[in-house]
């Protein structure tokens, strides 16, 4: 199972894809997670890709690229997994395909994940996760039990610094310019399916778990 989860920021790609590697036993490898604990842990990826972040923009291809070259080499990922946030360019798609080529691999199916944009601002902007474990609410459609702790692991959640108005739509508009163009690019390849984001977490992971099965990989 070698999946990309593709989609605007906030269409709920992230979630569906943990649901999906935990159903399976897959890992999932999402570029924006492992960005922000580098940006945490002040290590020197983490410095340089903070200032992209903040404001909404793509951090370097060279950059992503290296995470997933590493995280692909190890023993984990043999039996497949999920890619969340990643390929976000043309470019980077084609680094991917380089990678999965070299071990005599390729990937089973792009998820498309759409959602109106309206609805993205929305949730993006009422998105607060758990900094400790990771868990994500939302201050209207999913709150914690204790307003503004995790239920979880009882941390203090916080909004995440790019989930501001003004940077949600810097990030929408990078989506569209620079990584929507990779709809079409899959498509054209035979292997991409659109997937409907509006409704509870439980129907789009129904639609996800009805498109695995019926292209024979659930
Ligand atoms: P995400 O959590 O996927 O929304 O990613 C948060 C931020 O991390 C993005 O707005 C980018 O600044 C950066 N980022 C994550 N994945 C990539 C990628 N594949 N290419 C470039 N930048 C990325």
């Amino acid at each position: 199972m070698r999946l990309i989860f593709l989609g605007a920021p906030g269409v709920g790609k992230g979630t569906q894809a943990d649901l999906i590697a935990a159903k399976f036993g897959r890992p999932k490898i999402s570029t924006g997670d492992i960005l922000r604990e580098a940006v945490r842990n002040k290590t020197p990826m983490g410095v340089q890709a903070k200032a992209c972040m903040d404001q909404g923009k793509l951090v370097p291809d060279s950059v992503v690229v290296g995470i997933v070259r590493d995280k692909l080499a190890e023993p984990v990922c043999a039996r497949g997994f999920l890619l969340d946030g990643f390929p976000r360019t043309v470019p980077q798609a084609e680094e991917l395909t380089a990678m999965l080529k070299t071990r005599g691999l390729q990937l089973d199916r792009v998820i498309n994940v759409s959602v109106p944009r309206e609805d993205i601002v929305r949730r993006l902007t009422g998105r607060r996760s758990c900094p400790k474990c990771q868990a994500v609410f939302h201050v209207e459609f999913t709150p914690p039990k204790r307003a503004g702790f995790c239920d979880r692991c009882g941390d203090e959640l916080m909004q995440r610094s790019d989930d501001t108005r003004e940077t949600v739509e810097n990030r929408l508009a990078v989506y569209e310019e620079q990584t929507a163009p990779l709809i079409a690019y899959y498509r054209q390849r035979g292997i991409l399916s659109d997937v409907d984001g509006t409704g509870t977490v439980e129907q789009v992971q129904q639609r996800v778990a009805e498109l695995l099965s019926a292209n024979g990989l659930a």
